[in-house]
């Protein structure tokens, strides 16, 4: 990790201090080719040529900026995570520092996005961006998203609202972001309940704030160990040799990407029951995309030992899993009352 700051220290001194930390994505990704928006590196350029490209960020913030890692999301690991999560708490509970932007790539960003919303213990506004189109594309989306976050993070309105996503003009709750499209600019959307607000031209207006705990009321933190969590998924003629594998390799818990509402085929759901006898903590999510999965609906969890996801899409269930299973939190009824929670 290069954790080297750099500072373009020309802006006003009245201006909000903000630390953009760099990881990686598409936002930081090129091509040989302007044309090409698929085929591409991802995570190849530095931060500072990042902020080079913005150079109206200099009016809205103070900027200083860390190169946390330089990765493809898809590749991102528990261990980064303990790294990303401790440096963003170290930066804020420092006065040297007003708001953090994060700079990730789209893949993971909801997963990490709500690791820090439960593990960040500041008020002060933490937002995550990314980009769909690498930098070297045609109509880039990144700088747009760069400068609209460090805008968020700058704004007054962002304290206390938890982990925020700033993406194509729209502001996402941590809790409630998901990417839903594999190519269009417009690709993260917060199902069922929408956008906390927008961010354009300078503006931010928030419309509403996230309800559940998080941040400072959250009881969680990130810690350097990381219970084995996986995900398993039930479709038309699953088998039970994924749950069985990873109950032979030890996993503390198990996500279900059930159908429907958290609907699971009677195999897996049998080879689950065993994983349960075994210790494991199993949860039923929906692998639909929006909606939510009820407590003893379409599988009697209390009869199964399961627990519910509710809201919480397989990814970000995985992450309040293993949350509270590192905190020594175990059995279906102390599970459920986190996923209620949170
Ligand atoms: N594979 C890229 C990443 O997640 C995709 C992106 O950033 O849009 O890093």
């Amino acid at each position: 990790m290069n954790t080297s700051i750099s500072s373009s220290a020309s802006a006003s001194a009245a201006l909000p201090r903000i630390v953009v930390l760099a990881t990686g994505g598409t936002i930081a990704g090129s091509s040989s080719d302007a044309t090409s928006t698929a085929g591409y590196q991802a995570g190849v350029i530095g931060v500072g040529e990042l902020l080079d490209a913005v150079p109206s960020l200099s009016s809205v913030a103070q900027i200083q900026s860390e190169q946390i890692a330089s990765i493809d999301s898809k590749d991102m690991t528990l261990e980064l995570w303990s790294t990303l999560a401790q440096r963003v708490n170290v930066l804020l509970a420092t006065d040297a520092v007003d708001g953090i932007v994060i700079t990730h790539g789209t893949d993971t960003l909801e997963e990490t996005a709500y690791l820090l919303h439960l593990t960040v213990k500041s008020t002060k506004p933490v937002v995550l961006t990314a980009a769909m189109r690498p930098s070297t594309a045609l109509s880039a989306d990144g700088p747009l998203n760069l400068l609209n976050a460090v805008t968020v993070a700058a704004s007054q309105a962002a304290h206390g609202q938890g982990v925020l996503v700033a993406f194509n003009n729209r502001i996402h709750s941590a809790r409630d972001v998901v990417k839903t499209s594999t190519y269009a600019i417009d690709a993260f959307q917060s199902p069922e309940v929408g956008a906390l607000g927008w961010v354009q031209d300078g503006r931010v207006d928030f419309h509403r704030s996230a309800m559940r705990p998080h941040t400072v009321a959250s009881e969680f933190s990130v810690g350097a160990n990381w219970p084995l969590v996986d995900i398993v998924s039930s479709y038309a003629g699953a088998s039970r040799v994924p749950v069985d594998a990873l109950v032979d390799a030890g996993v503390r818990g198990i996500v279900v990407a059930g159908t429907g509402n958290g609907s699971i085929h009677a195999t897996v759901q049998q080879a689950l029951v065993d994983a349960v006898a075994h210790g494991v903590a199993v949860v039923r999510a929906s692998r639909v995309g929006s909606g939510h999965v009820m407590r003893n609906g379409a599988a009697s969890d209390d009869a199964l030992g399961f627990v519910a996801a509710g809201s919480l899409n397989p990814y970000k269930a995985r992450v309040l899993l293993m949350l509270t299973l590192a905190m020594g939190t175990s059995g279906p009824t102390a599970l459920q009352r986190a996923f209620d929670t949170y």
